[in-house]
């Protein structure tokens, strides 16, 4: 039997190209090799989010661009969070066997506790539990993760460790599955790409403005004028460059170490390579988005789906807790 793949992302609506390099071509990938259940959490949305009027526009954006990825809804189930209410009964029922102190020491709440003093609500530190229950409400065996988020994971496997002790073995422990996945600097040469940083090119991004964009992109800082030598190992042009295959990489190295190619001309290249590999993908987004009701049965499809494995669980649950 093939494993359970379950793997959650925030409404973040339009992703942008390190979006897809970090998570979104994994997520394809991995439909050939497992049984698929992938989630927008808009519940966990809201422990952070100032505007909720951004919510619905933000959840189909990012689905758009999900299906123009190729994630494919016959193979994999995609749903919302919140359209399978079961995951709340059961983040309520695991948060009584869940020591407090646990989810106190975790790094993140500590950091978004330190980032939104006005607001540190009670969703904040129940984070890992409704994360938990995202999980193994579907019975999940494998579970992609980043290297830095192998902690969170852990804490997970530790709760379900303890209902299986404390109350009946109901749950698998899921596993990690690290993703080689490669943080894409922003524009900024600097900080991880990200569209509150705003040094990110959105896939649905128009070719002008995904041009735009590049040609304001930072380079090699000790280079100010065209005719003082590059350093491609230090810019983030060059790893563009390389991450989007440019045929003439050695070329441009050579280039810009003798400083015979400028910035501009070399941004101008890579703008080109951006749009060609993008374009594909451009067009079947536009064409999806075209289909009237498309979205809204994909929604529906995915939470009847992941509906019924939900169900199943939490009576299980219920009955191994005396509840039913
Ligand atoms: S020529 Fe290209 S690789 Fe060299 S510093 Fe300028 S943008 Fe970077």
């Amino acid at each position: 039997m093939r494993g359970r793949v379950f793997s959650g992302a925030r409404p973040t609506g339009r992703q942008h190209i390190g979006n897809y390099m970090g998570a979104i071509q994994n997520y394809v990938k991995l439909q050939d090799e497992y049984e698929c259940i992938y989630c927008i959490v808009d519940i966990h949305a809201l422990t952070t989010m100032e505007d909720l009027s951004n919510m619905q526009p933000n959840i189909r954006e990012m689905m758009l661009d999900w299906l123009a990825a190729g994630l494919d809804p016959q193979k994999s189930i995609m749903f919302v969070q919140s359209h399978v209410p079961q995951v709340m009964e059961l983040h309520t029922l695991l948060s009584m066997i869940t020591p407090l102190g646990w989810l106190l020491r975790v790094p993140t709440f500590k950091e978004k506790a330190r980032m939104q003093p006005q607001n540190v609500n009670y969703g904040l530190v129940g984070y890992p539990v409704l994360m938990t229950a995202d999980i193994i409400l579907y019975k999940a065996t494998v579970v992609p993760v980043g290297e830095d988020q192998l902690p969170h994971l852990e804490l997970s496997r530790e709760i379900v460790r303890r209902f299986n002790s404390l109350i009946a073995p109901v749950f698998p422990e899921p596993q990690g599955k690290l993703t080689e996945a490669p943080m894409m600097v922003g524009l900024d040469g600097v900080s991880k790409m990200s569209k509150s940083l705003n040094n990110h090119i959105e896939l649905a991004a128009t070719p002008e403005e995904t041009r735009k964009r590049i040609m304001a992109a930072f380079t090699d800082p000790q280079r100010k004028k065209r005719s003082d030598p590059g350093r491609p190992e230090v810019c983030n042009i060059d790893t563009l460059h390389r991450l989007y295959g440019c045929v003439k990489l050695g070329e441009i190295e050579t280039e810009c170490r003798a400083a015979k190619i400028g910035c501009v001309e070399c941004k101008k290249l890579l703008a080109d390579e951006v749009n060609t590999a993008l374009e594909p993908f451009r067009t079947r987004r536009a064409e999806i988005a075209q289909r009237k009701g498309y979205l809204e049965e994909i929604f529906a499809d995915g939470a009847q789906r992941a509906g019924v494995i939900a169900r199943e669980t939490i009576r299980e649950v219920k009955e191994k807790m005396h509840l039913l």
